[in-house]
């Protein structure tokens, strides 16, 4: 007892008096080098896609340093586990203190796509001979599309663990326009003691294949940076499983599972809210409600052209469906205060659950208010209605799954967890138009719990998506299918991550008579598809 009491007296200590970053990532320390070419239209990319790599490497507690590749200095990184190279810059140069560095450590590197040329083609270095692989092309596109052979085809399928991972095609035959990000690596093993081909990857067009992912030793080298056009069967997720190889740091096999009833405010339907609640309860199965504490319709535009809003001491049907389901394994994930801007359409109706709340999408900007403390007050705010009406959040989510920097940042201040999507901008006040070093936002699905991602926030994963059905005719702004099938084949593929989480929402509202659409029997069909594919359902309450 006595040694016990000394050593809680020494922790004790050490909380007092350490620093709070003494406390931060215990994971590895990780050096991410990004390309910034000055004076370009993409110069800022390459941070984006740091943002990016970070982010995944806050699922391992990563401390992460991200550094303009120009800014390395010799020796850099022997300070860390891992030293990762964003080759997204055609031809910029990689500074030979790096390289030379490279060639003679024993840390792992990971090199994506652009610019080996420069270490593996320069003979300074002996690549082949020290890595037993070599680069022998760049590809891209192969042919330039036309109007009549719109998809020429590339390297664009990715198999990992028996499954056809993609890359995103799409072809604008009325501009020309191409939206993909086709370019990739070839490399050839020429000593097989020494490199091995992990993941294939084919060109189906062709019938070529090459290698995807090839690691020699410490040295890795990805054939492209998978960080664009991602989606839920994107080759993305071979790195974020791979990741944990590239770490060594191997999480055990574990497949849980989410669902989140979405956009769940005062003009709920209690019917539908039982008729799923009832169904999970009835199988044990844990769920998140999106709430939106304030009701606002400040145009009237659902009540007869007469403004409407309702906070939560008024909103009776809302606190009776969540009443019914928090017995019932439900739980409360807090999504947005009014889940709308103001009296303007951003970019609907102004209604709640319908338009933006932290970011102007009509201007695609911060709104004019952003700031830490206006997001906030918003926060704070939504938590007060929830809490005089007995209620507590468990996570928090923003809506439509974009806030400012500001906002996110902000989040962290009142939420421990969030449970979402997330866009992140290389700017806190971005300059998204700009001609020359302009900002980027990019969007990031997580397939695994993030512990903090760049805007400090513990992210929960939504990783599959949501049902949809094409009601064009009733609203304009559904006019697509996304089917419960869709949604499982997600599962499927998002299962290949050793940690991965079968995550995805659903709203309540296709279960109303006047949609006409079979909501609650796909609803069913999904969740016991994920149920079969062996995934364990869980909600943020019961995570770490
Ligand atoms: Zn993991
Ligand atoms: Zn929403």
């Amino acid at each position: 007892m006595k040694t016990l009491g000394r050593l809680l007296g020494a922790w004790l200590l050490a909380m007092l008096f350490a620093s709070p970053g003494a406390f931060a990532q215990t994971g590895p320390r990780t050096l991410i080098l990004y390309d910034a070419p000055p004076n370009t239209a993409y110069t800022k990319l390459g941070f984006g896609y740091a943002i990016m790599l970070r982010n995944l490497l806050g699922h391992f507690d990563s401390k992460v340093d991200m550094v303009p590749v120009q800014n390395y200095t010799a020796g850099q990184l022997s300070g860390y586990d891992a030293t990762f190279y964003l080759g997204s810059y055609y031809d910029n140069p990689v500074p030979a203190a790096f390289m030379a560095d490279a060639a003679s450590s024993s840390k792992t590197i990971v090199w994506f796509k652009y610019n080996l040329w420069q270490f593996a083609w320069d003979p300074t270095y002996g690549f082949q001979s020290r890595y037993g692989f070599n680069l022998t092309a760049l590809r891209g596109l192969n042919a330039a599309p036309t109007s009549s052979n719109t998809t020429p085809g590339f390297f664009d399928t990715i198999t990992y663990k028996s499954l056809p991972f993609v890359k995103y095609y799409a072809y604008d035959s009325s501009t020309g326009a191409v939206n993909a990000d086709p370019d990739v690596g070839l490399t050839a093993i020429t000593d097989a003691t020494k490199a091995q081909n992990l993941v294939s990857m084919s060109n189906p067009k062709t019938g070529e294949q090459a290698p995807y992912v090839v690691r020699s030793g410490n040295f890795w080298y990805v054939a492209d940076l998978p960080f664009s056009y991602i989606g839920p069967r994107d080759r993305y997720l071979v790195l974020t499983d791979i990741l944990h190889d590239m770490l060594g740091v191997n999480h055990a096999e574990s497949h849980k599972a989410m669902v989140r009833l979405e956009d769940v405010g005062a003009l709920v339907s209690v019917t539908a809210m039982k008729s799923l609640t009832d169904y999970l309860y009835q199988l044990r199965i844990p769920f998140s409600i999106a709430t939106i504490p304030y009701y606002k319709d400040p145009l009237g535009v659902y009540n007869s052209g007469v403004p409407m809003q309702v906070p939560m001491s008024q909103a009776t049907n809302l606190k009776r469906a969540l009443n019914y389901a928090l017995v019932r394994g439900g739980e409360i994930v807090m999504h947005g205060y009014t889940h709308q801007y103001s009296n303007v359409r951003n970019r609907y109706t102004a209604v709640s659950g319908d338009d933006y709340e932290f970011w102007d999408i009509v201007n695609n900007q911060p709104v004019a208010e952003d700031s830490t403390s206006w997001a906030l007050g918003r926060y704070r705010a939504g938590l007060l209605e929830l809490n005089l009406n007995g209620y507590r959040p468990t996570a928090w989510e923003t809506p439509h799954y974009q806030g400012s920097a500001l906002a996110s940042k902000a989040s962290t201040q009142v939420f421990p967890k969030t449970y979402q999507r997330v866009v992140y901008y290389t700017a806190d006040k971005p300059n998204l138009t700009a001609a020359v070093e302009k900002d980027f936002a990019v969007g990031q699905i997580f397939p695994y719990p993030i512990q903090t991602d760049y805007y400090g926030q513990k992210v929960l994963p939504e990783s599959l998506g949501n049902i949809e059905y094409d009601i064009h005719l009733i609203d304009p702004t559904s006019s697509y299918n996304y089917t419960w099938q869709d949604i499982l084949t997600n599962a499927q593929y998002v299962k290949t991550v050793r940690d991965g989480y079968a995550s995805f929402f659903f709203h309540p509202f296709w279960l109303e008579p006047q949609v006409g659409t079979p909501g609650l029997a796909d609803f069913k069909s999904l969740i016991s598809g994920i149920s079969n594919l062996g995934f364990t359902w869980t909600v943020p309450s019961q995570l770490p």
